[in-house]
């Protein structure tokens, strides 16, 4: 039988609790325990696919096609493991499952209400992981903040739990603000024990308070937290800012989170938390020894969060190379064909992002021509695939009008054409093709180099693909398709063998680089993006090295 802990968060929202979460995951995995987390989240959509970057961060898909939360992104990162559809629930999710089985009759007669009928959906799903016999503990992230209207269900479902299952199969872990006053030059506790009480008042009672702080807590606040939240002292945890979520593991075994965790779950057996091959990483991390420039290209660069994944995936590879990784987002509505020149000159790399629709291609195309003429280190995913596979369409082949029909649904030379099973699809959540899917790599390209296998497995989240009436003279002429799905042939990789490193992939490499197995795309991108910052350094003069490529 699986233990479970909830993660709830109070005072306000953006406090951490997926990488709190997913920090103490990792200690407990470290000493041996089998771990996953799930978080469950508050809104009525039935998961993120449909909502914008904007609104809501990047959609990370999991290998079986689910659309989820970023955080979810963080879990996979922090514990090398896969998550899936299991691992994240909406409220929408919640009532759509409970409807369905209205409509079915299955309530017979019943008027079906919150309680028990939604919060014993809750509930079914928050055990469901924990009955597969993978897991020794289940970490249960809640979305939102104690207080939310939309959260109540789920605390009363904890309440439940917490009724349910003797004591030491369940523990809570509150996660909370300690605001600090500068005019006072105090440290303040009331906020906290406001959210502990509320808590309270729906019947949970949290086991350990996590406590976000810019000042350290001294002994005399955490015993004040201690009292007023009813917790052991020992339970009052510090979680100070860090400069990189990859510290906070650390910190957190500093504060001994995992023994108490242990010892209130009563778990007896086991190892040592030594996070050996996570300290390795983080010192390479924390001292490199050199630095590169990335320009990363694309529409949503407002909002770090739109590209999580791909940023974290730099970290990996950047740790890897031992170099800092700087990446600069620029908005693709800014660069033209006149100026891409000077806005991409210092940079050493080139990511052109994934993304959706016509706002700021022409940027992107742009910017792709001058990394195909330059020599300039260039990664193209999904979209950003697509472009260079319309830039070269353009401006090698002279396709008068390359296009892809999703920008121009009656393009004439339609280099990227919708995938012909989503012709006939009319609902927008969860019909792209999703997930992982199978591609066969050609002996003797970059791929074959990168990944040192022919055989991979990457996931997806896509409607067009490259249109393979064109294959021909598209490779005839210098961009060849260096992988393809081998069922239907659906290029999934194309790269220039005569450029440097200029690689495109139509699935998402970011979804797969964690810290302890940084995805190999990355990794060689950044060492190409270091050899040319190298040679240009050796050169002194950036433009001049350009024009010798
Ligand atoms: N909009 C493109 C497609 O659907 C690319 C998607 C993406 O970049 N994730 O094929």
């Amino acid at each position: 039988m699986a233990k479970y802990i909830f993660v709830t968060g109070g005072v306000t929202s953006s406090l951490g609790k997926g990488i709190i979460a997913a920090s103490l995951a990792k200690l407990l995995q470290d000493r041996g325990l089998r771990v996953t987390i799930q978080k469950f989240d508050p809104y009525i959509n039935i998961d993120p696919g449909t909502m914008n970057p904007y609104e809501h961060g990047e959609c990370y898909v999991t290998e079986d096609g689910a659309e989820t939360d970023l955080d979810l992104g963080h879990y996979e990162r922090f514990l090398n493991i896969y998550t899936s559809q299991a691992n994240n629930v909406t409220t929408g999710r919640i009532y759509q499952t409970v409807i369905n089985r209205e409509r079915e009759g299955a309530y017979l007669g019943k008027t079906v209400q919150v309680i028990p009928h939604i919060t014993d959906e809750i509930k079914r799903r928050m055990r469901l992981l924990g009955q597969s016999d993978e897991f020794d503990i289940i970490i249960t992230e809640l979305g939102g903040t104690v207080g939310d209207i939309e959260s109540l269900p789920y605390i009363e479902a904890v309440r439940q739990m917490q009724w349910e299952l003797p004591d030491e199969d369940l523990l809570v872990v509150h996660l909370t603000l300690i605001p600090y006053l500068k005019a006072a030059k105090e440290l303040k506790t009331k906020p906290t024990q406001h959210s502990v009480k509320m808590l309270s008042e729906n019947g949970v009672f949290p086991d350990v308070i996590v406590c976000r702080t810019e000042q350290p807590l001294n002994n005399e606040l955490k015993q004040k937290i201690a009292l007023f939240c009813n917790v052991k002292q020992d339970a009052v945890i510090e979680a100070p800012d860090a400069n990189t979520i990859y510290e906070v593991p650390l910190l957190m075994m500093n504060e001994k989170l995992d023994l108490i965790v242990l010892k209130k779950l009563n778990i007896t057996e086991f190892g040592e938390a030594k996070l050996t091959k996570w300290k390795e990483f983080l010192d390479k991390f924390k001292y490199p020894k050199a630095k590169i420039n990335i320009g990363l290209i694309g529409k949503y660069v407002e909002l770090q969060d739109a590209y999580k994944s791909i940023l974290e995936s730099f970290v990996h590879a950047g740790a890897m190379n031992e170099v800092k990784v700087q990446v600069t987002p620029i908005h693709s509505e800014y660069i033209t064909a006149e100026n891409v020149g000077e806005k991409l000159a210092h940079f050493d790399g080139l990511l052109v992002a994934p993304g959706f629709g016509h706002r700021g291609i022409d940027g992107k195309i742009s910017a792709v021509k001058y990394a195909r003429e330059t020599g300039l280190p260039f990664f193209g995913i999904c979209l950003g695939m697509q472009m260079a596979v319309i830039e070269f369409g353009r401006n090698v082949l002279g396709i008068e009008n390359a296009h892809s029909t999703e920008m121009d649904p009656t393009a004439k030379n339609a280099v990227i054409n919708m995938m012909e099973e989503q012709k006939a699809i009319t609902l927008k959540g969860g019909t792209m093709r999703l997930g992982a899917y199978p591609c066969v790599i050609k002996e003797g390209t970059l791929a074959h180099k990168i990944y040192g296998t022919t055989v991979i497995s990457e996931r997806h989240r896509h409607r067009y693909e490259f249109n393979n009436e064109f294959l021909d003279v598209y490779e005839q002429n210098g961009m060849i398709a260096s992988g393809k799905n081998p069922q239907t042939d659906l290029v999934e990789i194309i790269e220039l063998p005569q450029h440097p490193f200029f690689i495109g992939c139509q699935y998402h490499p970011e979804l797969k680089s964690t810290v302890e197995n940084p995805h190999p795309l990355f990794v060689h991108f950044i060492k190409a993006a270091k050899n040319f910052n190298e040679n240009r350094t050796s050169l002194k003069n950036p433009l001049l090295q350009s024009e010798m490529i």
